[in-house]
């Protein structure tokens, strides 16, 4: 395997980046210069780790899609002097700023890295250094000369997830992030270990290319036992709306009141675009499946299959800025473009790394 020596690091905030407030006791991003106080091993790894910090650096509750176009054009900028890229992000978002980055980022053929840590870097029992090292490690990594993880991807505890399949599952412990619909691209132990039949190539016939349009009017409405027509429509009625994912029960189920079925066709006559993606955290939409499911067929929702709600909102943010015609998203959407969707022969669960 041969290793090149160039990571770009790009520090946005988050705990690996903050300290506490003196005042106020609560953990709030500091200097980042800091970062290399801490870490004086990264001059020694043989890798030149160039950095660009925001400034402010942020806790990534404050990311918004201006924070997703300037990474993606700081990358697309530093592309080609660069063998991979690791962005440093807070863990609360960092599983939608990765799938925005994964879309944005048309056609990757090099690694994008984001991690973080649960505690910051100046506390003595503190997962920054070791995420930090194995993902500068892996977003350099390659093998007969190319990247070996062309994907934008998150790395932390001892795993590399898909950006576009991973949600924030833990506030505790280590291991923040799960991807339940698809397996680890790879795990980190004495070696790190690949799972190459997992990985999404590229496209060899064509290049890198940017894509940061995004159109914001996406609402998320989750559904629960009891919910009121006038919640239902104080979402589907909201001025200028043109997408809303509709989170439902099981395998993308919803009550089957009169009132539901019709603001839901309203909505679709309208040119609202509609998505079912299920609340439960592994497995698909299958509408069609339960009687419970039939209305929201008739009402022209579409299947969001196994998606995570970080990647369905992003994406559709994204087909939306990038596409006018509804038609177009309508059918991207149903379309798997990172691999962020299992279509319907690869729906059941892939099995773990081995
Ligand atoms: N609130 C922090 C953030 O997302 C949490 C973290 O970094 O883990 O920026």
């Amino acid at each position: 395997m041969e290793k090149h020596n160039a990571v770009l690091l790009l520090c946005t905030g988050g705990t690996i980046s903050m300290s506490e407030d003196p005042v106020t006791g609560a953990l709030r991003p500091v200097n980042f210069e800091k970062i290399f106080d801490y870490l004086p091993e990264l001059n020694k790894i043989g890798i030149r780790t160039d950095s660009i910090a925001f400034d402010p650096l942020i806790d990534s509750s404050d990311v918004d899609p201006s924070i997703w176009s300037k990474l993606a054009h700081i990358i697309y900028d530093h592309y080609h002097q660069y063998d991979g890229f690791v962005v440093l992000h807070g863990t609360d978002t960092m599983a939608y700023s990765a799938s925005a980055l994964s879309f944005m980022l048309n056609n990757l053929s090099k690694a994008v890295i984001f991690t973080g840590s649960q505690l910051p870097l100046g506390v003595l029992r503190s997962d920054a250094r070791e995420n930090l090292l194995t993902a500068i490690e892996i977003a350099t990594a390659r093998e007969n000369g190319r990247p070996i993880v062309p994907e934008v991807c998150i790395f932390f505890e001892d795993t590399l997830l898909r950006g576009n399949r991973t949600t924030k599952q833990n506030a505790e412990h280590f291991n923040a992030f799960c991807s339940h619909n698809y397996p680890p691209l790879a795990k980190a132990g004495v070696h790190i270990r690949y799972a190459k039949k997992f990985i999404h190539y590229p496209d060899p016939q064509s290049s890198l290319s940017l894509r940061t349009r995004i159109d914001q009017q996406v609402a998320v409405l989750k559904i629960f036992p009891g919910i009121s027509e006038k919640t239902v429509r104080a979402i589907l009625e909201m001025p200028g709306l043109k997408a809303v994912v509709l989170e439902t029960f099981g395998s993308g189920n919803a009550p089957r009141q009169e009132w539901f079925r019709k603001a839901l066709s309203e909505a679709n006559d309208k040119g609202i675009i509609l998505v079912n993606k299920t609340q439960c955290a592994v497995g698909s939409v299958e509408m069609g499946r339960y009687e419970t499911s039939l209305d929201l067929l008739k009402a022209g929702v579409l299947s969001g299959m196994d998606i995570t709600t970080e990647a369905i909102v992003t994406k559709l943010m994204y087909l939306m800025g990038e596409h006018s015609s509804t038609e177009e998203v309508k059918k991207l959407l149903q379309t798997n473009l990172c691999g962020e969707i299992s279509l319907e022969d690869e729906q059941a669960y892939l099995g773990p790394l081995r």
